[in-house]
């Protein structure tokens, strides 16, 4: 673009300063925001205070009559807190986080006003549902839709209304949002990890999984963003030759932070300490403007919402700063793109991460029946795995050398490969009295309490054993996570009820010890599991080769890898724990395909206009120069232009040869378009656009990017990519 006009862009927004406010000490401040367990100590009777806590504890109803107490607390809360306002936060299946505001104040008998929220408006609402995404399951008649307290997440304020934490589901029940099936499968994880601790310690009698995920972004000044129409509107780039420096150099990564981007951080880290969300690490990541946050892990629910307020959060706070934060996973060409690490375990209500060694055989025996356990889920259900992970925009980073490929695998390191190889060995039936020595001193013994070995970190996995959680590493920048974290609590829920059958099955007739059973069985799991485990280079074609003889999946495209979402398998899974029924799933995977298809629509019709109403005109400018140009040295030299006028002759015909590549690509683009549209069944019109429309993009931002090289930079719209990832 003319440097002149960039500069000018630049000086509307970039150089207005912009303060931030900064408390004297973080802590201070922290959950400031939030209906704690302090507030509501100071609001709550003790009767309805102890009501939360069963309800977060141990999943207790909540009665309407405390439900009224309840809320009378939060309001008087949240009034003292400057709230006018409350609504129901939720979570629809597409989009991020939605809301309908309505104020505390109602007029009463007489024409006086006061301030009403009472247990009714609490616990349940009815949003105008019929314009959310419910894959079919409504019926045009039967538009209602209700949200419902989720007391295990608690109400924050933000700005000047109560949010209060929601699930979102139809008039006949089925979940509607992100967080039912998450809630569902917390519940299955919880009943059947408790059960097999019970083995180990009989004082356990819960356990929560826990999250702890890593928010990878992009922040580009907003000026910028705004002349971009792609970005815009695709949030990528669908265009742009790659600028000369890119990230070459690695003089990004874990660098200073500039000044505008940490002033930006601070502020938003504050509004994070307000709302109760742990965040604690910042830093650069690999492409230039790109970023990370992460906070202390916790309880899963909890950190799903943390997510999804923090993206919310962060667009606000950005906005302020004058930036715009691409959460897509793939908004430069050439570029890293964006990830969102999802850190899971397990722990007790005694304290214990199930998935971290411990100081003593008994403890490390534990840890392996959780490790081996998730080995085998994830064995079982890779596919699963990776039906969560997909989307248009994630399409674009699995398998293209940045992140881990679209074939799922675990990593666990040499050490644990070691034990596992012996355990393998263990005889088949009870274990002799020498065998048990020796497997309590030598192996299980012998795990390292702490096997955070930082040169064992296999960064091309896309679930890796990370010392005392499993990381799963395949999650878009732009994905809600409580999909993938659904899927893995499910499937390890499932394997757990299984392991417990076969180790009661293996006491009760074969008149084993119990540790025995564990034994036995584990050496079958191992066994069973040994294809999904990896450790090598996830990037690159042998290893495709050798995933396709293991024969696990290796499902490019985000309409393939969806169909794993209402295989036999997984309906059968999702029934027998309770946590989604056939219609719900189905619904799921019908509203998924269709997104793709819009998202790839929508890409396709930018493309075109950019193509057609940018580049071409502009190319058609600068190629009149050039046949000036030509015009005036034949007018000077006569015949022997020529020779002097080859270059800018040459320039032109290249000029209208990518101009006619894009034409005709584009007119292709748009037929395939029309033919998809036809398409009634929605994972077909899918299909369609992955495999007919899409294909085109490269050819014709090939050609553009072509063009951008040639044209007079004076003459060039569209901000540049040396614009877009070096200006701060
Ligand atoms: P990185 O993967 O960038 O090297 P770390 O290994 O330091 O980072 O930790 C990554 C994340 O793992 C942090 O966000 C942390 O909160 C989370 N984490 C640590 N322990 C657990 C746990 N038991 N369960 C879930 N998440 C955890
Ligand atoms: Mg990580």
């Amino acid at each position: 673009m003319s440097t002149l006009r960039f500069q000018a862009l630049k000086e509307t927004l970039v150089r207005r300063p912009v303060s931030v406010n900064e408390p004297a000490r973080r802590s201070e401040i922290f959950g400031q925001n939030v209906f704690n367990e302090n507030a509501m100590r100071q609001y709550l009777t003790k009767e309805s205070f102890k009501a939360v806590q069963e309800a977060v504890l141990k999943g207790t109803k909540i009665e309407r009559s405390i439900a009224d107490q309840i809320s009378t607390g939060m309001k008087e809360w949240a009034i003292s807190k400057g709230a006018t306002h409350y609504t129901h936060w939720f979570q629809p299946l597409t989009g991020a986080t939605a809301e309908k505001h309505d104020a505390f104040f109602e007029t009463v008998e007489g024409g006086q006003a006061m301030e009403k929220f009472g247990g009714g408006q609490l616990v349940q609402q009815e949003p105008d549902a019929s314009s959310f995404p419910n894959g079919g399951i409504r019926n045009t008649f039967e538009a209602r839709g209700y949200t419902a307290w989720d007391p295990t997440s608690p109400a924050f304020i933000y700005g000047t209304t109560l949010c209060i934490p929601t699930v979102f589901v139809s008039y006949t029940g089925e979940a509607l949002d992100n967080k039912t099936p998450l809630l569902r499968s917390l519940q299955s994880v919880d009943q059947a990890a408790t059960d097999v601790a019970k083995y180990f310690d009989k004082s356990v009698s819960k356990v929560i999984a826990t999250l702890g995920w890593e928010q990878e972004y992009f922040l580009i000044d907003k000026a910028l963003v705004d002349a971009r129409p792609d970005l815009k509107l695709a949030g990528r780039t669908l265009l742009g030759h790659s600028s000369a420096k890119g990230q070459q150099l690695d003089d990004h990564y874990f660098g200073s932070i500039p000044t505008r981007v940490l002033n930006f951080m601070r502020d938003l880290e504050n509004e994070c300490m307000l709302l109760g969300v742990p965040v604690k690490t910042r830093h650069n990541e690999v492409a230039p403007n790109q970023f990370e946050l992460a906070p202390i892990f916790e309880e899963a629910n909890l950190a799903v919402d943390h997510n999804s307020l923090l993206m919310d959060v962060m667009d606000k706070v950005a906005d302020r700063h004058n930036f715009k934060v691409l959460f897509h996973e793939k908004p430069f060409a050439g570029i890293n793109g964006s990830g969102k690490h999802n850190n899971w375990s397990m722990a007790t209500d005694t304290g214990v991460n199930l998935l971290s060694p411990g100081s003593t055989p008994m403890k490390n025996l534990q840890f392996l029946t959780f490790f081996i356990n998730t080995l085998k889920a994830v064995n079982d259900y890779e596919e699963l795995i990776r039906a969560a992970i997909a989307s248009a925009s994630n399409d674009h980073r699995l398998g293209a050398n940045e992140a881990p490929p679209a074939i799922i695998s675990v990593f666990i390191g040499s050490q644990l490969t070691q034990v596992l190889d012996e355990l393998e060995k263990v005889t088949d039936g009870k274990l002799s009295p020498q065998e048990k020595t020796e497997l309590k001193l030598n192996v299980v013994g012998k795990i390292p309490e702490i096997l955070l070995d930082n040169t064992d970190r296999n960064r091309t996995s896309p679930f890796a054993f990370t010392g005392n959680k499993f990381e799963l590493r395949a999650v878009g920048s732009t994905a809600n996570c409580a999909n993938p974290m659904t899927v893995l609590n499910a499937i390890v829920a499932k394997q757990l009820i299984e392991f417990k059958a076969e180790v009661d099955a293996l006491i009760a007739n074969k008149k084993m010890k119990k540790d025995d059973a564990i034994f036995n069985v584990l050496r079958e799991y191992i066994k069973d599991s040994k294809r999904i485990r990896f450790e090598g280079d996830g990037y690159g074609q042998a290893w495709e080769d050798e995933a396709a003889k293991r024969g696990l999946s290796n499902n490019k495209t985000t309409p393939q890898a969806l169909k794993a979402k209402v295989s036999p398998q997984a309906i059968e899974l999702y029934e027998q724990l309770g946590i989604m029924s056939k219609v719900e799933i189905e619904a799921r995977h019908e509203i998924e395909v269709e997104e793709y298809a819009k998202r790839i629509q929508i890409e396709g019709r930018i493309l075109g206009d950019i193509a057609r109403n940018h580049v071409i005109p502009t190319a058609i400018r600068y190629q009149n120069i050039l046949i000036e140009n030509v015009q005036g040295l034949k007018d000077i030299y006569g015949e022997g232009f020529k020779k002097i006028a080859a270059e800018q002759m040459s320039l032109i015909e290249q000029i209208s040869g990518h101009i006619e590549h894009i034409n005709k690509g584009i007119t292709q683009m748009i037929d395939a378009r029309k033919k998809a549209n036809t398409l009634a069944d929605m994972e077909a019109c899918a299909f369609a656009y992955c495999n007919e429309v899409k294909p085109f993009f490269d050819d014709i931002r090939y050609h553009c990017d072509k063009l951008e090289l040639l044209v007079d930079d004076e003459l060039w719209p569209l901000v540049k990519y040396r614009e877009l990832l070096f200006t701060r």
